[in-house]
């Protein structure tokens, strides 16, 4: 059976549609003030899109049982989910264990979180000596599986059971994994959060995040996606159930063509290094997005330079190749003390022969 029907299936279809209608609307009317009045107090019915859409609903509805997860939330972002979850979750005297890694977003928000009381331990996610010492008497242990940047992959089971050990809530940012690569929720993690911009929307045509979980902590962080404003819109959520549907071979397709990169390059003498996650005990199979070392700064740009179908963009997780010198985001590499010569790569969807040799030209410069 295919663990994935249901990315493909949006029922009901009462005229058959291959494609679901749109709920593109501000906010839903009513007969009575009565029957508004219940849909605000029950949530039973939609009422304003800033609180519940149809369209968003469906979106969410996918993702929780992508991840085997009760519920799920959009967000207008992968950093409004972040931010939501944790404003809901944590007050001022709270600590959090951040193992890193992180995307340079969750690390800049964590490091201003200071200024409402709230402190973060920040630790390499392979130092689990260091992060279980840390565990006691903090509320959250914030995850990447694998890390931004150094593709790392933790111990996601025993860093979940330290946390619950310790009384402390887990969440990870399973971006990279999206729902196919990895489960993190049958690793004991409380709540998965993903940025739903990269491979759930696959096209590069959407801003997106979601969380999903438990509904008593749903429950928790809904309040503050519906004050802040950071709800997703209804046009967005279609681009993503769209997106779905090819959610499984994207990714087969994205991590069959980063394996043949990074096995070329890691033969490569102008190489130093390759930052590429290997399936093993967590990852079910390998994702598009890897890092290379070159000698330097310099090395670095000539080299992303003259690559011509990897694009130089930030994000990730959609159709066309892009490259990234961590030199051109000075204040990441200055946090975590990245060396000058790393680039960050995604495989697309191109041809990978096509990739392979834009590669190895670009690479004859630096020889
Ligand atoms: N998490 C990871 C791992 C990311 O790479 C990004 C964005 O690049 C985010 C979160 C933030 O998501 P968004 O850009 O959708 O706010």
């Amino acid at each position: 059976m295919d663990p994935y029907a249901f990315l493909l299936d949006d029922e009901p279809r009462p005229l058959g549609e291959a494609a679901p209608p749109i709920y593109q609307t501000s906010l839903f009317a009513f007969d009575t003030v009565e029957e508004l009045e219940k849909a605000m107090e029950t949530h039973a019915a939609p009422y304003y899109s800033r609180v519940d859409n149809p369209t968003v609903r469906q979106f969410e509805e996918k993702i929780a049982r992508l991840e085997h997860a009760e519920d799920a939330l959009a967000f207008a972002s992968g950093m409004g989910a972040i931010a939501a979850a944790l404003l809901a979750l944590l007050r001022p005297g709270d600590r959090v264990v951040a193992a890193g890694p992180l995307y340079a977003g969750a690390y800049h928000l964590l490091k201003r979180l200071a200024a409402w009381g709230i402190e973060t331990t920040f630790l390499d996610a392979r130092d689990l000596e260091g992060i279980q010492a840390a565990l006691p008497g903090a509320k959250l242990l914030y995850l990447e599986a694998p890390t931004s940047y150094t593709f790392a992959v933790p111990p996601v089971l025993r860093l979940a059971e330290a946390a619950r050990a310790a009384g402390a809530l887990s969440l990870i940012d399973a971006t990279y994994t999206a729902g196919i690569l990895a489960n993190p929720r049958a690793q004991g993690v409380d709540l998965v959060l993903h940025s739903a911009s990269k491979f759930f929307s696959g096209h590069s045509d959407t801003v997106a995040g979601v969380v999903a979980g438990d509904r008593a902590l749903l429950d928790r962080i809904r309040p503050y996606r519906t004050l802040l404003g950071a709800k997703l819109g209804p046009f967005e959520a279609w681009l993503l159930v769209r997106g779905l549907r090819t959610l499984p071979l994207r990714l087969a397709r994205h991590g069959e063509t980063a394996s043949q990169l990074a096995d070329y390059l890691e033969r490569h003498p102008a190489v130093r290094r390759v930052y590429f996650p290997r399936p093993g005990k967590y990852l079910r199979g390998p994702g598009s997005l890897f890092g290379v070392e070159l000698a330097d700064e310099k090395a670095a740009r000539a080299f992303a330079n003259a690559l011509k179908h990897f694009k130089k963009g930030v994000s990730w997780g959609g159709h066309e190749s892009l490259a990234l010198p961590l030199a051109a985001q000075p204040r990441v590499r200055e946090a975590y003390g990245f060396p000058g010569g790393l680039v960050r790569l995604h495989a697309g969807l191109e041809d990978a022969g096509a990739l392979l040799k834009d590669l190895e030209h670009a690479l004859e410069i630096l020889t």
